[in-house]
């Protein structure tokens, strides 16, 4: 399995692609519905991924615990269905992620991004699939309007198909897709393994599944606990470490592939950010008081190169029946 990051890959998540003030109305509208729907459960809940019941506590955010799982290490919010469920059909969040005023900016700042996506996507499909066209596509629930033109463009030579959650899976007629998308949304499911299972049906065998997320283990998100503000309720219920997410895979039937974690930024968010470190975190406050770029930039690398960093791209296949 290819773990470490891949050279020739782009940057994922630089902040340019990165809007303020839109960023700010989500957070209020998710901070909003929060508020007024307060997780109440007072048990700790079982872990998403692996069904421990130990947990410590790690952060809380808008008075919502997250809790770290004491064996597969991953981060959750213990969930309410009902609550969840709500946030993730909430009119006024759609509204605006549908607005063209967002849509506009994310075409704006994304579309080189998205090109680089679909280059890479072609190279992966011809490294697993051994060819990258003529191949059916289905993407769930791809929030971008611009990203969504640009994969199903015919030029790709790609038969792409568009649903909107892993539920409109079970619509679809099975194990049909060579690939599956399932990008930026592992974060908000309370039941990971089912929906994973959903998407494995609607793949041919040996079919391949991308997706990417937050892991629960990135650097910036534990030393600050929490990251930079940008792990929010009821948005990121679900934050799997390396492991965990290695598990959830082969538990719904897949096959882990790759793991690579190309993010660039872990050091600069946490350096710029230094005065919310535990004053207890004594090496990492030493590195960032001390440390001339060059290391920074080494430890950073160090980060890419070790999965350790938060943002993970993924790609896994579906096992045969026979394993
Ligand atoms: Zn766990």
């Amino acid at each position: 399995m290819l773990r470490a990051y891949d050279y020739t890959e782009k940057s994922l998540n630089n902040t340019y692609m990165h809007d303020d003030s839109l960023f700010r109305e989500e957070k209020r509208i998710a901070q909003e519905y929060v508020l007024m729907h307060p997780i109440k459960n007072e048990g700790k809940g079982a872990c998403p991924i692996c069904g421990s019941y130990k947990s410590r506590f790690v952060f809380a955010r808008w008075d919502i615990d997250y809790r770290m799982c004491c064996k597969c290490k991953s981060i959750y919010v213990p969930t309410q269905k009902d609550v969840i469920e709500e946030y993730l059909h909430l009119d006024e969040m759609r509204k605006f992620r549908e607005s063209d005023s967002f849509q506009e900016s994310m075409s704006f700042r994304r579309t080189r991004y998205w090109s680089d996506f679909v280059s890479w996507l072609k190279y992966r499909t011809y490294r697993y699939l051994g060819k990258n066209e003529d191949i059916t596509i289905l993407d769930i629930g791809n929030k971008y309007r611009g990203m969504v033109e640009r994969i199903g463009d015919s030029d790709n030579n790609w038969d792409y198909i568009y649903v909107e959650s892993p539920d409109d899976c079970l619509g679809k007629s099975a194990e049909n897709a060579d690939v599956v998308l399932y990008l930026n949304q592992l974060q908000h499911e309370a039941n990971p393994i089912e929906s994973l299972k959903s998407m494995g049906n609607t793949l041919k065998e040996g079919g391949l599944l991308v997706l990417n997320t937050r892991l629960g283990s990135g650097f910036d998100i534990l030393t600050l606990k929490g990251g930079a503000e940008d792990i929010f309720p009821y948005e990121h219920i679900t934050l799997p470490s390396r492991e965990g997410l290695q598990m959830i895979l082969e538990k719904s039937g897949f096959k882990l592939l790759e793991i690579t974690t190309p993010g660039t930024r872990d050091m600069d968010i946490v350096l710029k950010n230094k005065d919310r470190i535990d004053e207890e975190n004594f090496f990492v406050k030493y590195l960032l008081d001390t440390a001339d770029n060059r290391t920074l930039a080494d430890f950073q690398q160090f980060l890419q190169k070790s999965g350790l960093s938060s943002f993970a791209q993924i790609v896994a296949m579906k096992e045969s029946v026979n394993g």
